[in-house]
């Protein structure tokens, strides 16, 4: 089957899809984007994607391509032309195409949108799941604005690359007092001693996460104690447990941190019963 990816009003072939060589996403990473879980067909917690990718235009001064209607209809469609039942649905939205120039271009310049699906393997992930994955640490070399989900993502392949070669599957940034930021493309929890849920509060170093978002309602509705705090990369290490959340991944243990094994180094019951509850709570849209 031929893959169909959207860009700028038409479904074209993946190997035909294209956009122009002056984008400013090419030349600026001056583009933001969203990752929805695709589940059975339907898009998991689509409004909270759709909150955040609205305001992370609004902090660039992105003009709304199209209503929010438009682009959940457009990722509706690329998931259902490219028959993917569980996976991904990919949007990016850049600031357009212009010769280039460092100021914001005219409002002649239309942004450049482009939403692609792809399928993925929800056992291969549970696999993943039932073992935990291992974490590297690392500086958080990124700029001060991680709130706003842009493409400027080198510092993240970097780090993850980094990772790759020890063994690890995903890396933690920490801040230059020794806590923890968050994750290369997750955000980071740990569980301590007493059972309480640690992870960092909102501000303009991590990600807003959709996945993080919808999992505090799961611990409130649990009853678990939570803590919405920074934490030392030393707390990590001496955790009960410790997990990511994503939303490709959702809750996902971690039983080795730079080597050291968290816990007993299995998956925790927290992260483990929080990841069983997790769909319960996340909302899953129409097809
Ligand atoms: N932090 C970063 C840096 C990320 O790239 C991601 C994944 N997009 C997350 C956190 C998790 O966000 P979400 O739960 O919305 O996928």
């Amino acid at each position: 089957m031929t893959r169909i990816v959207y860009v700028n009003g038409r479904y074209v072939p993946y190997s035909q899809a294209a956009v122009h060589v002056e984008d400013r996403g090419f030349q600026f990473a001056d583009s933001i984007y969203e990752v929805c879980e695709v589940r059975s067909g339907r898009l998991v917690d689509e409004e909270r994607h759709m909150a955040r990718l609205k305001r992370s235009l609004g902090e660039l001064q992105i003009s709304q391509p199209m209503s929010e209607k438009a682009l959940g209809h457009v990722m509706r469609e690329v998931v259902k032309r490219n028959r993917v039942r569980n996976g991904l649905v990919y949007l990016q939205v850049s600031r357009g195409a212009a010769p280039r120039e460092f100021l914001f271009p005219g409002d002649d310049v239309l942004p450049t949108v482009v939403c692609l699906a792809r399928p993925g393997s929800p056992a291969a992930i549970d696999a993943r799941a039932e073992v935990g994955i291992a974490i590297k640490s690392t500086p958080d070399i990124r700029w001060q604005r991680c709130d706003i989900k842009t493409v400027m993502l080198l510092p993240a392949c970097l780090a993850k690359e980094e990772a790759h070669k020890d063994g690890a599957r995903e890396v933690w940034f920490v801040d230059p007092d020794g806590y923890v930021t968050e994750g290369g493309s997750s955000n980071a929890w740990i569980v301590d001693g007493d059972g309480t849920v640690i992870t960092r509060q909102l501000g303009a170093d991590i990600l807003p996460g959709v996945t993080r978002a919808t999992l505090l309602d799961a611990i409130g509705e649990a009853k678990v104690r939570l803590s919405e705090r920074p934490f030392l990369l030393t707390e990590a290490y001496a955790a009960r447990e410790a997990f990511i959340t994503s939303a490709t991944q959702t809750v996902m243990p971690v039983v080795r941190i730079d080597g050291r094994a968290i816990g007993d180094g299995k998956p925790g019951p927290v992260a483990q019963s929080l990841r069983q509850k997790f769909h319960h709570f996340a909302t899953i849209s129409s097809a």
